[in-house]
């Protein structure tokens, strides 16, 4: 029996660049002769005509299936959707606009599939084609997460990758609602092939991450991977408890020594309070943070809802 590759492509409006994307993916397909495919296009509320164009594939082509949302719920909902339904050995995440280049699928698939590797991944080699404050931001970000966190997250890994049937069951062993889908893959762990690959421009449309949808995200990936942020209070009360002992004894001293104090001044006691101030809303923000993603995992609302399928699992 062949074994199966399940494509998963989440999609979000794309209309400008599927017929495209369709093309090099089946001509990808028809090489690797050796293989069934699945294409699982996960429309994530698209108000474009993605749904039509998914649906025409389908008609024509019944490897495709498709799974749409009832509205919007993000790029990770919709690689969860197709992890969920999807049938192969194997299952690849595959961005529609092209910018993940289709034809290394013949080589991550004999990664896994002959050098006994348990996932083949994508990481970007440069970041070109890509705003350089958005660059500079992200490198920030995985400097401050790769420091406090337990999880290594690579830089410049990419969510372009296909992994094993074992490796799809631990990814969705993980149940929480929060996903972070680039922590995920490094904390499942697994033996995994690094393919360097070049950032190509996107083929048509235009991106869907805002700065605030990025910031966002940015958050959910400190938080969601590591619980320090919420010690910063007690090493910084503790800073405060002993700044304030040295001052007391220095106030003491001078009254002891000299019979006056010169240590204080309105504008330090000024300064003291906002400093406080500051500190004490801050800790309350990093606790808040947490509190408001405890909120939302306790909840446990349905990650996605989907509102038209034609997937049978
Ligand atoms: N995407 C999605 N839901 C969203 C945002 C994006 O399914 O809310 C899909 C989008 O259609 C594309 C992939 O995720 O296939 C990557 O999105 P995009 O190209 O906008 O991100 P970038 O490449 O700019 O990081
Ligand atoms: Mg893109």
């Amino acid at each position: 029996m062949m074994k199966k590759l399940s494509v998963i492509v989440p999609c979000y409006n794309e209309e400008a660049v599927l017929p495209a994307f369709y093309d090099e993916i089946t001509k990808v397909a028809a090489g690797c002769e050796n293989y069934e495919f699945e294409f699982i296009f996960v429309n994530d509320g698209s108000r474009d005509a993605t749904q039509n164009i998914v649906e025409a594939f389908a008609k024509k082509d019944e490897r495709v299936k498709y799974i749409s949302f009832s509205r919007n719920f993000g790029k990770e909902a919709g690689m969860l959707a197709g992890l969920e339904h999807c049938t192969g050995d194997f299952a690849c995440f595959i961005d529609a606009d092209l910018q993940h280049s289709p034809e290394l699928i013949p080589e991550m698939l004999k990664a896994v599939d002959e050098d006994g590797y348990d996932v083949a991944a994508c990481r970007r080699v440069d970041r070109k084609g890509e705003l350089r404050f958005k660059s500079v931001l992200s490198s920030i970000f995985y400097k401050i997460v790769n420091r406090i966190s337990e999880t290594y997250i690579d830089d410049g890994a990419q969510d372009y990758r296909v992994m094993t049937r074992q490796v799809i069951d631990s990814i969705l062993s993980m149940k929480e609602n929060i996903r972070f889908t680039k922590g995920i893959f490094s904390w499942v762990g697994f033996n995994v092939k690094w393919f360097p690959h070049e950032n190509r421009e996107r083929a048509a449309g235009d991106t869907k991450w805002s700065v605030t949808k990025l910031f966002k995200y940015a958050m959910d990936g400190i938080i969601g991977y590591t619980a320090s942020p919420l010690r910063i209070p007690l090493y910084l009360g503790i800073l405060l408890l002993f700044l304030s002992v040295v001052y007391t004894v220095c106030v003491i001293v001078q009254y002891a020594v000299i019979g006056a104090v010169f240590l204080l001044t309105m504008k330090v006691t000024l300064f003291a309070i906002l400093f406080v101030g500051g500190l004490i809303l801050i800790s309350l923000g990093i606790a808040g943070e947490y509190l408001a993603r405890i909120y939302t995992e306790v909840k446990d609302r349905p990650k996605y809802l989907i509102a038209k399928t034609n997937c049978d699992k």
